[in-house]
């Protein structure tokens, strides 16, 4: 049979894909491996941890999201200098404090209105 090599062959090389899977780096479009933590071309970062959650819009939107939790991604991203860190820590934090004070505030508002409202209907 002439295909019985060529199958072979075939199945082999898809075994070799499958252990050894290759991707492509985004930026320079190079060959990687998907275990790589850094491309081998270009140097760009490729693990998880540099990715869109680690970035600034990511911790922007995390921080609407879940408020002060963002606060965990943002200390463990490798993206971030230490800088701006700091600088969203202290965001972070004043929109927390803010949140709180307005929080507390409509709270008193809620509790007048209602003694208001049973006082009234006595
Ligand atoms: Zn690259």
């Amino acid at each position: 049979m002439n295909n019985a090599p060529k199958n072979t062959q075939s199945a082999e090389q898809l075994l070799n894909s499958m252990q050894s899977a290759k991707a492509q780096c985004p930026r320079c479009h190079g060959i990687i491996e998907t275990t790589d933590c850094y491309c081998r071309h270009c140097a760009k970062p490729l693990q998880s941890r540099i990715g869109f959650w680690y970035d600034h819009g990511g911790i922007f939107l995390l921080t609407l999201l879940a408020g002060p939790f963002s606060l965990f991604t943002l200390w463990l991203s490798r993206k971030l200098s230490i800088t701006a860190k700091l600088l969203w820590s202290a965001g972070i934090g004043l929109l927390s404090a803010y949140l709180i004070y307005a929080f507390y505030q409509s709270y008193l508002m809620m509790k007048e209105a209602l003694d208001l409202m049973l006082s009234g209907g006595m």
